[in-house]
């Protein structure tokens, strides 16, 4: 029987890149280039709750590291490197080693090497648990409390799709082959978009990922940057795979919809031109779907100029009772 030791050595030691300690010391070590702040984030899923316990393992470790690289892109920080704590219910090694590849694949494309982490048996469901390490200018990261009355209001990518998938594989929606063939990379293989984020320094006011849904975490940047918004349906990128899609769905899925894992970000709106160019260079594709107002609030408009009523919420862990 394989020890702790065997399963780490195995699957989770690589070679550190040069002028990093990785695995294998009490702690990693790191240099942060000298006028850098270290940003970091930390996320933690569990079986159950954020994926389905039979999952892809490849896809669980690709999405593990996801989400955390995500929280990188959103405030415009370059990834370091990562650890990861896991508590395992049971020692399936063909499990861990599919696991481990998801994982280290994202971290080779990132540069983001996993340099620590821990290992125990669990008797309870598995827990994975992913920090991130990265690097922005002091005083350049994108934060949540930047926007202004008046900017653009931005979203990278499409929207909708990983919430259809995910009420698909939940018995929410009768079963449909097809659709759930073309929404499930979106639920289980996101794409962080740290290159956007880096892109975006300097041109975006305030930026967040979608993890929760367009509307609770644009709310979050209304909150902390105290001012309100208006947003056009009409021009939301609804995933083209969810073409056909009854139109409440469609409404829910892409206004309420979470797991996107795309960048939701707010520019003056005479930046349009560096807004595009920075999309161009990180190879994504954004959307302008709105803007903020001096006035608290947050308003949908529907093809036809008028305010939607009855938005969708976004997902809430502890929603009131
Ligand atoms: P300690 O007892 O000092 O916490 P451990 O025996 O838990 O050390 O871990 C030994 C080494 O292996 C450490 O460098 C630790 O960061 C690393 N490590 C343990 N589990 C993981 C993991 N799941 N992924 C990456 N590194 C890990
Ligand atoms: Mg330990």
């Amino acid at each position: 029987m394989a020890s702790e030791f065997d399963l780490i050595a195995r699957y989770f030691t690589r070679t550190a890149p040069a002028g990093l300690l990785g695995v294998g010391d009490d702690c990693a070590l790191f240099p942060v280039p000298p006028g850098e702040q270290v940003a970091t984030s930390t996320d933690l899923l569990l079986e159950g709750r954020h994926f389905f316990p039979d999952v892809d393992p490849r896809a669980l470790g690709h999405k593990a590291l996801a989400v955390n690289l995500s929280d990188l892109a959103a405030m415009g920080a370059r990834p370091i490197g990562c650890v990861l704590g896991l508590a395992l219910p049971r020692l399936d090694e063909p499990w861990l080693a599919a696991f481990a590849d998801g994982f280290h694949a994202l971290a080779d494309a990132h540069g983001c090497p996993l340099i620590g982490g821990d290992t125990t048996r669990s008797a309870h469901d598995l827990a994975i648990s992913v920090t991130v390490f990265g690097a922005v200018p002091a005083g350049q990261a994108l934060r949540r409390d930047g926007a202004q009355a008046g900017d653009d209001i931005w979203v990278s990518g499409e929207l909708g799709a990983a919430d259809v998938a995910y009420r698909l594989l939940d018995g929410q929606y009768p079963a449909d082959g097809s659709l759930l063939a073309a929404t499930r990379d979106a639920l289980e293989w996101p794409q962080p978009q740290v290159a956007l984020g880096l892109a975006l320094r300097g041109i975006a006011h305030a930026a967040i990922d979608l993890s929760d849904g367009l509307l609770q975490d644009l709310g979050h940047i209304l909150a902390a940057s105290r001012v309100g918004a208006c947003l056009e349906y009409a021009r939301m990128p609804a995933a083209t795979a969810l073409a056909g899609l009854d139109e409440a769905l469609l409404r829910r899925a892409v206004l309420g919809g979470g797991d996107v894992y795309q960048l939701c970000f707010t520019a003056p709106a005479a930046r349009r031109d560096a807004v595009a160019q920075a999309a161009r260079a990180a190879n994504a594709r954004v959307t302008r779907v709105g803007h903020t107002l001096a006035q608290a609030g947050l308003t949908v408009l529907d093809g036809q100029g008028q305010p939607m009523t009855a938005l969708p919420a976004g997902f809430d862990h502890f929603p009131a009772a």
